[in-house]
């Protein structure tokens, strides 16, 4: 984007909006400066949060954390036989989680046994390129004094990224450092968010690297740059130097 012309100021607190000629004029303020400037549209997306205040969950005695319903991991909420699943957990709010959830309280419901596992769930952002990330990042896995080690692939070296739109974009596998295991992996680029899925089965089976490059990715797709970032991690790309 910020070749593109656009500038991106984070940590940026917007002060006002009013209507202007071009459309609105945004005060924002950023590191204790107001900053002004004319936009033609403003995108307001300020986050969400819960709806459960029509619920009545203090009369059925529902356990909840300001509207957000407290679960177990069969879905379970403290109230025998009653389930909860989704955005009105407050946590996670993606339609595949909710979904995922969904099915877990409806095996237990009916005498199942079935727990809910967030750590395959990938979190998309269906940009331009696309984004997709599943497991740890690299900050995370300082936090957790987990040993890890990196491997990165530019686009720029896949065949199809580079017809798709130019090679722009990476991948990036973190994995365990003593067995190599898959511990996240984040990608920019071209069909991230299909790319994902192969990446969450991996963490989902606790499949170790070499187990990805040991399978057969076909030529050309973009989805040899995911064997390649596997490569990289382990100092054996083919298609880039190894440093
Ligand atoms: C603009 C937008 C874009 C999104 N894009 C994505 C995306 O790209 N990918 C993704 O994974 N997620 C996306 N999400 C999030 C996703 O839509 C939610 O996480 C998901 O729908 C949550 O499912 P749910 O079943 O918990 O809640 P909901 O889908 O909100 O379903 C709750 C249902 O309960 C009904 N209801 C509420 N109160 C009562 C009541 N008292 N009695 C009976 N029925 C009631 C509601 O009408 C609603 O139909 C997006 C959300 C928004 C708002």
């Amino acid at each position: 984007m910020e070749a593109s012309g656009v500038t991106i100021l984070t940590e940026a607190k917007v002060q006002s909006v009013e209507a202007a000629p071009v459309g609105a004029k945004v005060q924002v303020e950023v590191g204790g400066k107001v900053e002004s400037f004319e936009a033609e549209k403003v995108l307001v997306a300020v986050g969400r949060r819960t709806d459960t205040e029509a619920l009545g969950l203090d009369k059925v005695g529902i356990a909840h954390d300001r509207g957000r319903i407290t679960v177990n991991d069969k879905m379970e909420t403290n109230v025998p036989n009653i389930y909860a699943i989704g955005d009105c957990l407050g946590k996670v709010m993606l339609a595949h989680v909710a979904s995922a959830q969904g099915e877990v309280a409806a095996e237990n419901a009916l005498g199942e046994t079935a727990v809910y596992d967030g750590k395959t769930n990938p979190s998309c952002v269906y940009t331009d390129p696309e984004f997709a990330g599943v497991g740890l990042t690299e900050e995370k896995a300082k936090e957790e004094g987990i040993p890890y080690q990196v491997g990165k692939f530019p686009l720029m070296a896949n065949g199809k990224a580079l017809i798709m739109n130019g090679g722009e974009g990476m991948i990036k596998f973190i994995i365990g450092k003593e067995y190599g295991e898959v511990l996240g992996v984040h990608i920019l680029g071209p069909r991230a968010t299909d790319l994902i899925g192969e990446c969450a089965l991996a963490i989902g089976m606790e499949a170790t690297v070499d187990e990805i490059y040991a399978t057969i990715h076909a030529h050309p797709t973009v989805t040899e740059a995911v064997r390649e970032a596997a490569l990289a991690a382990t100092k054996r790309a083919i298609h880039i130097p190894n440093k």
